[in-house]
């Protein structure tokens, strides 16, 4: 029989721990500090439309192994919607719109180079310049940005793909971000055709992926305490805003680094990086030809058509989100200029906004660092998100990656 384990943090990381547990036979209790689990993954009640609106909109990779596997188990991957092959929609204020669409009928090393040369203002350098980086990595410690210069990647390149990847897998623009996890990301994405399309939950994180793995995770045995804060850990004891509950043999820490520092009396504050998010709202549906549009030199780097990618077309109002990655605080003139470009995505004027709500989630991500552990203690296993240099950055795979990988750790050292 294996001694009971705790669970604190009921997103992602939290669940697929706590899943990998139970799968395993280990008796299990989750610990989430809010009344829905989800954490970053979640959704929250938008009264004036009644709507549940994500933190954000997600996007995930066919290469996302883990999680589609967890999910899976748990009988959730229908509620994920694929693009056919690799499909990424951009425009430019100068080119209009435009659209990377490698050939399926090639093998993708050979249809990605094909298809960015045929990209408006690219040429055979821009594929030549990606071969390179696909045969050479970084040197330990070198940034994106003198990666791709030491490889003399062209300007249109790293404008047009590179840096929104960047910006949009690592939540960090290339001048600071990590080469060797950046490579990671290419790498893996950019694999084969299945593993680089792009997908989407619907109808919205909380039923899409998170109720699935909740639902899963119960079915299992796993005890699930909502609006139960962890406050103190006391040698096997939990000490939540609910009481006391113990004893447990292990603990595994699934917290963003803040609340993690908190619990453990930690004096640091970690860095993370924000996104930002408008929601508009327009009683007729714009002309946007895609689910979801990147920018190339705009403010906001992602357009997303919400009822387009949840398939609610026929609401009476239309919900579009524009995203800021890593984005700095706000400005009294960010909003205009987020509905301007949108105006001019869509080529035609924009009618007032029904409703708006920007929403800045200030701790989205923990960038790729040299992450320090935590002192280690007795039966605690970190499993927060602390994504180090070459390996993934803060992702939903990384997510459930740092959740399996802990809870086979505690299973290791749980045995009475
Ligand atoms: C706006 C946004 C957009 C993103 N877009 C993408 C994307 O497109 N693709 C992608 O792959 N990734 C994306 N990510 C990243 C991804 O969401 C995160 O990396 C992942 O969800 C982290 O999961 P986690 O479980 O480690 O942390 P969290 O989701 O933060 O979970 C931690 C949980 O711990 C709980 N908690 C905190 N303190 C306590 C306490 N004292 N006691 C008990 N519980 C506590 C919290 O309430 C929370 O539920 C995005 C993130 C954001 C914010």
């Amino acid at each position: 029989m294996t001694a009971p384990i705790a669970v604190i943090g009921g997103g992602l990381t939290g669940l697929a721990a706590a899943i990998t547990l139970a799968e395993r036979g280990a008796p299990c209790t989750l610990f989430e500090a809010a009344p829905r689990l989800g954490g970053r993954t979640g959704s929250w009640h938008h009264r004036p439309t009644g709507m549940l609106l994500d933190h954000g909109p997600h996007l995930l990779l066919g290469c996302y192994h883990h999680l589609l596997g967890l999910l899976a188990r748990a009988g959730g991957r229908r509620h994920i919607r694929w693009q056919r092959s690799l499909t990424l929609p951009l425009w430019a204020a100068d080119r209009g719109h435009f659209t990377l669409a490698p050939t399926p009928w090639l093998p993708l090393q050979l249809a990605l180079p094909v298809a960015v040369a045929r990209l408006p203002g690219h040429d055979g350098q821009s594929s030549a310049a990606l071969m390179r980086l696909a045969l050479a990595q970084p040197t330990a410690g070198e940034g994106v940005d003198q990666w791709l210069r030491r490889l003399r990647a062209p300007s249109p390149l790293t404008r047009d793909l590179l840096e929104p990847l960047c910006l949009g897998s690592m939540n960090e623009g290339i001048a600071t971000a990590d080469g060797g996890s950046f490579a990671t990301v290419l790498k893996q994405a950019f694999s084969s055709h299945r593993n680089a399309r792009i997908g989407w939950f619907h109808p919205s994180l909380a039923e899409g992926l998170i109720a699935p793995l909740a639902a899963y995770a119960r079915r299992l045995g796993v005890t699930i305490l909502t609006g139960c804060r962890v406050r103190a850990l006391q040698a096997g004891t939990i000490v939540t805003n609910k009481g006391k509950h113990g004893s447990f043999a292990t603990t595994i820490l699934a917290l963003p680094l803040a609340a993690r520092n908190r619990l453990l009396r930690i004096d640091a504050r970690p860095e993370t990086r924000a996104i930002s998010n408008l929601h508009l709202w327009f009683d007729r549906p714009l002309a946007l030809p895609h689910p979801f549009i990147g920018g190339i030199g705009t403010r906001g780097q992602w357009f997303f058509d919400i009822d387009a990618m949840q398939g609610r077309g026929t609401q009476s109002l239309r919900h579009y989100c524009i995203v800021i990655s890593d984005s700095p605080p706000s400005s009294p003139d960010l909003e205009q200029g987020l509905l301007h470009e949108l105006e001019q995505l869509t080529s035609s004027p924009l009618p007032a906004p029904a409703m708006h709500k920007m929403v800045r989630v200030r701790h989205a991500t923990h960038p790729v660092r040299d992450w320090k552990a935590i002192p280690s203690r007795e039966h605690l296993i970190d499993a927060c998100e602390q994504p180090t240099p070459g390996g993934l950055p803060a992702t939903m795979e990384r997510a459930v990656i740092a959740g399996y990988a802990a809870a086979i750790t505690a299973l290791s050292g749980s045995k009475p």
